[in-house]
């Protein structure tokens, strides 16, 4: 059974009962990751001149400094999986699971700006608030033109998720349990507080379940003394794939939030 436990530094690490196994592995993957100039993720960061303004929340002199060159890398390999995306290392990015489909019966698209486009809504139209929502639309191709067009358009499909990566294999990925989420939480969202552990287990299950609420492993749980109990061990651990990007969440998102308050207000003393 994976656990996630705070480290007395306060930065989060990731531990697994079967540790020492799943320690070899992530050793095994940076070592295989390991760039030229000795970076240990796939994301080395290293100065550029770029000037993009990224989506993400990093600020844009902070993105304008570096540029995450493992992904370079990552592509060399032929093709790899982020999400429900197959990039290939001609810096073209399409659904998976229309990667044998023809181009030409794909809409092509051009720059990391269409990205916005693409994840707006999904096949039947609707609105997509969750981008790691396990329904992004197919039937588009997204061809561009160099390594830093692919790391903003996937900023685009997937908010932060190369920098959590990035920070996991360097074991700098800090978690925050659900309670000390809800705990911070003022004005409307204050009574989320209220949230039984038994209501957030069920609100957990059906919210962050890869089949049809998000394709974020969750790496939080309840309470520091409390493990989600509502989802796979699979679904709370990092696979560790050379060929995949895998999307970690690091604590509850706004959405949970949000869906936990009239759970929480059920709970008000009548
Ligand atoms: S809390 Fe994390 S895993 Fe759950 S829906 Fe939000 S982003 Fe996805």
């Amino acid at each position: 059974m994976n656990d996630v436990h705070i480290s007395k530094s306060g930065l989060a690490r990731i531990f697994h009962t079967d540790r020492d196994e799943e320690t070899v592995k992530a050793d095994e993957v940076r070592r295989a990751m390991k760039s030229d100039d000795g970076c240990m993720s796939p994301y080395c960061l290293r100065k550029t001149s770029s000037s993009t303004q990224h989506p993400s929340g990093f600020s844009g002199s902070a993105v304008d400094q570096y540029e995450i060159s493992g992904l370079d890398r990552f592509l060399l390999r032929g093709e790899c999986m982020i999400g429900e995306i197959l990039l290939k290392k001609d810096c073209s990015l399409r659904h998976h699971e229309d990667q044998f489909l023809l181009e030409e019966d794909l809409l092509h698209y051009e720059t990391p700006q269409a990205a916005r486009e693409i994840i707006r809504y999904d096949a039947q139209g609707k609105f997509r608030p969750l981008k790691t929502a396990p329904n992004l639309r197919r039937g588009w191709l997204l061809k561009l033109n160099n390594i830093e067009d692919v790391i903003l358009a996937l900023d685009f499909f997937y908010p932060m998720a190369l920098h959590l990566y990035e920070a996991f294999l360097e074991n700098k990925l800090s978690v925050t349990p659900l309670r000390e989420t809800l705990d911070r939480q003022t004005g409307m969202y204050r009574i989320t507080q209220l949230l039984k552990d038994e209501q957030a287990q069920e609100l957990i299950s059906k919210s962050c379940c890869s089949e049809n609420g998000c394709l974020r492993q969750v790496l939080w749980s309840i309470s520091k003394d409390q493990a989600i109990t509502t989802l796979s061990d699979q679904k709370k651990s990092v696979p560790l794939n050379p060929r995949e990007i895998p999307l970690l969440c690091r604590e509850a998102c706004n959405l949970l939030v949000a869906a936990a308050r009239p759970l929480g207000k059920m709970n008000l003393p009548s």
